[in-house]
């Protein structure tokens, strides 16, 4: 294992790829951590509602940056992200 290079995951909810934990851990059991971007807490809020719903309601409320103590990244967009992520609404779907 190298140190020094921090690995990121996606986000299964609103498609941000900078999270510094992975929202499950190597077994399948969730970390419990949150998403900056979207909020999301692995293991608590998508026991309750698929990742779908989530994002859906995400969207809804304006597809804001979440964390007051992590910043967005410089030039986020919430529409870019979800579509790379291949999240995006009214988008193609294939
Ligand atoms: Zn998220």
């Amino acid at each position: 294992m190298s140190e020094g290079e921090a690995p990121k995951w996606t986000c299964p909810v609103c498609g941000y790829a900078g999270l510094r934990e992975p929202p499950v851990d190597p077994t399948g059991s969730p970390t419990y951590s949150m998403c900056p971007c979207c909020g999301t807490q692995y293991g608590a809020d998508d026991l309750e509602k698929p990742h779908a719903e989530l994002r859906k309601a995400w969207v809804e409320t304006g597809a804001q940056w979440w964390s007051q103590n992590e910043p967005a990244p410089e030039g986020w967009d919430a529409n870019k992200q979800l579509q790379a992520a291949g999240f995006a609404d009214g988008g193609p779907r294939n």
